[in-house]
Parts: structure tokens; sequence; C-alpha cells
């Protein structure tokens, strides 16, 4: 066996023997699709794997990781490579698994919410096929990314204020570990008070502790009716008021999204889109009755008039709702085409609601000193909040890496994480020490439990 470092490769000899575990229609060491598979949506740069392979069963998954261990080959996850932190990138090489094709629902669970599915399924295309049974996968993360991305992940989204992240919908998982194992933890119960809650650890490992092969998950019923709101403030400070206002009037928002003044500017340069230019919250409520909904539209504005909003809308009609949501989800749109050719730098961290104006004050001086624009959007219902700057070229890339760090610092310092959403990755490596103290060492410890080759996902949360 031939080395690099102090990892294995995958030589021919090993080549031939995971063709013979997956199939050879199943591997491929071609260099056009090692390169599809070297860098995800982020920034940070490509890594190419030894061979790409695509898992077809939990028992090949296995078998390739029997073969990996004994040869310490790395072995990296890949879902479809939406993630903005380098999470999916094999840094060291080896085995890129992909799950793309174990993508089959196992059994919809209908009368009790759940459903089992295996990990390649993308939650778009498992949600279309759970509205025939009235039912959907909140989790939102935008891209159709994978359950089993999602799931290592911890990915949230719009609908998180409401739902939860994966971590809070997940119930039970099938695991291969490093050596090979294929372990089933948690139930379909969704009370669980039964032992070390493995099925939530592994939920946000990011592929460094096992590998998803099967998942059961909740679902929530598709509700009937629905209301958008827009409420635009003159001072952040108000907004931040009326989302704690919002959450204690016990209205229940499934989203609850702050945009910043520049942010709106932004969203202004798609089509159709007429924001003012202050900031603002986007709102979603849902209920089974349309009355309630009209209550709910009442309470809400009053909430908001209350608080110093200068303009209100609230609809119930499906176009207009839809016509909102468009300029939040099209956001990378609206950036290319105020931006064309340059490179979007995306933060991620969050903080408890009420620290939301201190980190807000913080990126506008940063702004300031740096004359570089910055553009804010937050899941402000649950704190979490999203920074997009702009670069052209190193130097600049350089000072918006610097502006990156003063945020996480912040958001750390002010009782908030490193990230929310997106994960550590490679990108939020730096930060593990400050956010975690002597935890990050448990961590360590954990991981070698799980990894003790250190095969999985080598590079990432804990670096090199
Ligand atoms: C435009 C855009 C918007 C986004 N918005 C959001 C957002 O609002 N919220 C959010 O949370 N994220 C967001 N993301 C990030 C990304 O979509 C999520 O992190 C998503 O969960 C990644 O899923 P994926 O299938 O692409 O996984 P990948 O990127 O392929 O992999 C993600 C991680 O999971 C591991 N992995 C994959 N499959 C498995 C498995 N079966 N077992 C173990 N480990 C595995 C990989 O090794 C990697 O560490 C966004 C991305 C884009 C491009």
């Amino acid at each position: 066996m031939i080395a690099r470092g102090t990892f294995g490769i995958v030589d021919a000899a090993i080549a031939e023997r995971i063709a013979a575990i997956a199939g050879a229609d199943n591997c491929s060491r071609a260099r056009a699709e090692r390169e599809l598979h070297s860098v995800d949506q982020s920034m940070h740069p490509p890594s190419l794997p030894d061979i790409v392979v695509w898992a077809r069963s939990a028992a090949q998954v296995s078998e390739i990781m029997r073969l990996a261990n004994a040869n310490r080959i790395p072995v990296t996850a890949w879902g479809v490579g939406t993630s903005i932190e380098g999470n999916p990138i094999p840094l060291h090489g080896g085995i890129l698994l992909s799950f793309e094709r174990m993508n089959e629902i196992v059994a919809i669970h209908d009368e009790d919410f759940q459903v089992t599915v295996q990990p390649g399924i993308g939650y778009k295309d498992l949600n279309e096929t759970l509205a025939r049974y009235g039912l959907f996968f909140p989790p939102d993360p935008g891209a159709n990314a994978t359950i089993g991305g999602m799931i290592a992940n911890n990915a949230a989204g719009i609908r998180t204020v409401k739902y939860g992240a994966t971590r809070d919908n997940v119930l039970a998982l099938q695991i291969v570990l490093a050596d090979g194992r294929i372990i089933r933890t948690g139930s379909r119960s969704v009370k669980q008070s039964s032992g070390y809650d493995l099925a939530h650890l592994i939920t946000g490992s990011e592929g460094t502790l096992a590998l998803v092969t099967e998942a059961t998950l909740k679902l929530a019923p598709i509700t009937q009716h629905n209301i958008a709101v827009q409420a635009v403030f003159d001072q952040v400070a108000d907004a931040v008021d009326a989302v704690v206002a919002v959450r204690g009037s016990g209205l229940d928002p499934v989203a609850l999204e702050f945009i910043d003044s520049h942010m709106a500017a932004m969203m202004n340069s798609s089509p159709n889109v007429s924001l003012a230019e202050s900031p603002q919250l986007f709102m979603e409520f849902h209920a089974a009755h349309a009355e309630t909904l009209e209550r709910t539209m009442a309470f809400i504005r009053e909430i908001c008039q209350d608080l110093g909003a200068t303009q209100v809308l609230a609809t119930a009609d499906n176009k207009e709702r839809l016509a909102l949501w468009y300029a939040r989800h099209h956001v990378f749109e609206s950036f290319q085409r105020l931006h064309p050719g340059q490179r979007a730098y995306l933060n991620d961290v969050a903080v408890p609601i009420s620290a939301y104006p201190d980190l807000i004050a913080c990126i506008d001086e940063l702004r300031i000193e740096s004359g570089l624009p910055a553009y804010l959007l937050g899941h402000a219902g649950d704190g979490n909040i999203h920074i997009i700057f702009p670069f052209d070229d190193e130097a600049e890339y350089r000072i918006v890496d610097a502006m990156n760090a003063r945020v996480v610092e912040k958001a750390i310092e002010l009782g908030g994480t490193a990230t929310g959403e997106h994960g550590v990755g490679m990108g939020k490596v730096d930060f593990m020490a400050a956010e975690h103290g002597e935890a990050l060492e448990l961590m360590r410890q954990i991981k070698d439990v799980f990894d003790p080759r250190g095969i999985l996902n080598p590079g990432k949360i804990f670096g090199a």
C-alpha cells in the first residue's frame, strides 16, 4: 500500500477491490469526476479525491469502510456538495463516498407523521412525494440538499423558528462506523429517554464520526391557510423589539426573517422587487382556519405599529405572498446582478436574540472601517444571521476574511456560536477553541472512540 503522509492512498490494487465491492459502474477515477467532487459551493480551495464511489447499500458502505480502515484511507461522504464551509471537500484525498444513488424512500408511516429514507434523497424531492399524504419534512436549507448532508450539517432554514433544525426532526438512524460495523440508534418513538442519544450526536458531526445509511424523520402536516407579513422599521432596534414581541405573542410564526437596509437595496436589483430600503421583517404564519389567520393579521399589525413600524403589509393572497418571498429566495441572483463578476463570502453566526443589535452594530463598524459593502439577512426568529461580503481579488479576500473573523469572535463573545447552520467544515475550525474551551478536547476524545484511525472526513471540525 502507498501512503500520503500518514494516510494510505487508493492505488490500482485498492481501486480494484473497491470496484469488486461497489461495482465498476459505481466507481470513477476519471479526473473530471474527481474534480466535480473536489469542491462544494464555498470559496474554500478544492482538493481532489483519489476515487469517487457511489454507494448503493449499507452493506457496501460497511465493506468499503472495512477496507479503508485496514489501509488507513480517508473516506469523505458526499450528498450533493451544496455546503458552504468546505464540509465535504476531501482534504486528504482518499475515497469520496457519494450517497446520491441511495435515494429511496424506505417507508412512509403517515399515521405516525414519520418517514424512513435513504440518505441521498433530496429534501425537496422527498417533500414532493409527502405532499400526497398532506405531510412535509420541515427543515429547508434552500438548495435541494440531501437528507444525509442535512443530518451531517444539522442544516436549518427559514422554518426553523417553528419546526426546529434537522436535529429536532431526527428520530432514528442506521449508521456505519469507521470499522464497518452497522449500528441502529434511536427509535420510532417521539419520546426517547433511553441511554446516550447517539442519533443526535451523529447529527451535526459532518461525517466525522459515522456514515448515515438510513434515517427516520419526523414530519409535519401541511396547513391550508397561509399569510405573509412585511414590516418596515426606521431602526434595527425597533425591528428586533418586534421579533421579541412576535415570538412572545404566542402567534407561532413559521418564518421570521430580518433584512437590513443594504440587503433590501440589493434585493431591489431583482425584477419586480421594490422594497423600502430600511430594516425590515418578513414573516409567515400558517393555520388550519382562515379566521384564525385574520385575527393573527390584525394582531401582528398592532404589534408592529406599536413598535414603530412605518409600513406593514399583511397578505393572504397567494400571489402577493409568493412575490414577497421571491425576493428573499433569490438573494444570490440579486447579488450577481449588483456585483457582476465578484465572489460572495458568506458568513453564518447565531446569537441570543437580545444580542442582535450589538452584533449588527459591530457589522456596521466593520463596513465603515473597510469601506466595503456587507449585506445582512438573518433567521431572526432563532438569532441566526448571515452576512454576504462581496470580494474581487486576493487582497479583498483577506480583508473580508478578517471582517468575518471579527463577526464570529463578536458572536461568541455575545454568548452565541461560530455557526448557526452551515457547520464547522474548514472555515470555522480556528474558532472552535474559543467557543468550546475544554469541551473541544472531550469532542476529540469522542472522535477517537468512533474513528480511532482518523479516516472519516479528516481535517474537519478539529483541523489538521
Ligand atoms: C444557495 C444555498 C443556500 C443555502 N442555504 C442554507 C440554509 O438556509 N440553511 C442551511 O442550513 N444550509 C444552507 N446551505 C448549505 C447546504 O445546503 C446545507 O449545509 C446542506 O445540508 C448540505 O447538504 P448536501 O446534501 O449538499 O451535503 P454535502 O454538502 O454534500 O455534505 C455536507 C456534509 O455532510 C457529510 N455527509 C453527506 N452525506 C452524509 C452521510 N450519508 N453520512 C454522513 N455524512 C454525510 C459530508 O461529508 C459533509 O461533511 C445553503 C447552500 C446553498 C448553496
